[in-house]
Formats: structure tokens, C-alpha cells, sequence
């Protein structure tokens, strides 16, 4: 199969974050046929739902696989579980959140894998890492990231994300 460039979107607010999203990308780089080309470094944003949980840590990486979507999505959910993953209630506190962004210019919409993800434009905790790899990157369906962002900005909730940090 050939080679697909992937977005993925990281977050975690328990059991320490920035090593849950730093050991998620070495976890993703052994994943057989994929390699992590880039990542955003760290940001931090206010939760979203639920206010009583901690903030969250947020990061966006650059993939290279072979891997099918359907593979990379049950790769995830397995990365997820070795993690300590537990769901505890919707939009709620995780120990770490992989989430399929972007696979190359795919469109995919299935009830368990939407492709691209539904809240790329709506979230500042997605998008802003996002451009920071990626500062042209279109979003197939919608158009230039930068234009969708704005187009969305009138009923997008503001998360406060900020940069925090390089992955060392
Ligand atoms: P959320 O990320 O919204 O907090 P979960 O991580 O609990 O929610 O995921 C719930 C379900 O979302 C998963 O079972 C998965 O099948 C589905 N899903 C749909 N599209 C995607 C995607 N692009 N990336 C990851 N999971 C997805
Ligand atoms: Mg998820």
C-alpha cells in the first residue's frame, strides 16, 4: 500500500500528561509501516464539556504509514488501552485521547471513523497545533484550514490554548 501522509490529534489531563502524550508519540513511531515525520510540541487548553477536570495537554503529529485508516484507527484505541484508557463519562477526563485528524486526502464517514475529523475547524486545541505543522494544509471537503477557522469562529467556543512547550 502506498505511504499516506496522517494527522493525528493527542490530548490528556490525568496521570501526567505530557509524559501520557510523549510515550503515545514513541508508541505511534513503532507502530509496524509508520513513522512520525513531525509533532507540534505542547499545548495546554481548558477542558472542553465537563469544567471540573483538569486542564488539558494537547498535540498534533505528522504521520507517515502504510496502514489502512481502519488499521490505524484500531492501532490507536489499542494504544489508547495499553494507556490505562478508562471512558468515564462523555467529553470527560482520559488519560490520553487519540483522535484520526487527517488521512491524507481521504474522506471517510462511518459510525465508528469520520475522516477528516468533524471538530478540526472548531476547536483551538486542534487547529492551532495543526497549523503550526501545517500552515496551508486543506481540509478535504472544506477547503484551506485558515478560511474554515474563521468561517467557524462566530458560534466556536474559545478553549484558550496556548503552546507549551517543545517534546524533547
Ligand atoms: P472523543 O475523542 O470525542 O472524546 P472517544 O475518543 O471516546 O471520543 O471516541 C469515541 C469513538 O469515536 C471511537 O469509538 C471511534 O470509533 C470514533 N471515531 C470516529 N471518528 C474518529 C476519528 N477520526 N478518530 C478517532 N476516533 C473516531
Ligand atoms: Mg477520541
Amino acid at each position: 500500500m502506498k505511504t499516506k501522509t496522517v494527522y493525528l490529534g493527542l490530548g490528556s489531563n490525568i496521570e501526567q500528561p505530557y509524559l501520557q502524550i510523549k510515550n503515545a508519540i514513541r508508541a505511534l513511531n513503532d507502530l509496524p509501516g509508520t513513522t512520525v515525520i513531525d509533532d507540534s510540541g505542547y499545548y495546554k487548553s481548558r477542558p472542553m464539556g465537563p469544567q471540573d477536570q483538569p486542564d488539558y495537554v494537547n498535540a498534533v503529529v505528522e504521520l507517515a504509514t502504510d496502514m489502512s485508516a481502519s488499521d490505524l484507527l484500531q492501532q490507536c484505541q489499542s494504544i489508547e488501552r495499553q494507556q490505562g484508557r478508562i471512558k468515564k463519562r462523555h467529553w470527560g477526563e482520559r488519560s490520553i485521547d487519540l483522535d484520526i485528524l487527517l488521512y491524507a486526502d481521504q474522506q471517510i464517514s462511518r459510525d465508528d471513523l469520520q475522516v477528516p475529523h468533524p471538530g478540526i475547524c472548531l476547536r483551538d486545541f486542534v487547529y492551532m497545533p495543526l497549523l503550526k505543522l501545517a500552515p496551508d494544509i486543506e481540509i478535504p471537503g472544506k477547503g484551506r484550514l485558515t478560511i474554515c477557522v474563521e468561517s467557524a469562529k462566530t458560534d466556536n467556543a474559545d478553549f484558550a490554548c496556548v503552546y507549551a512547550g517543545k517534546i524533547e
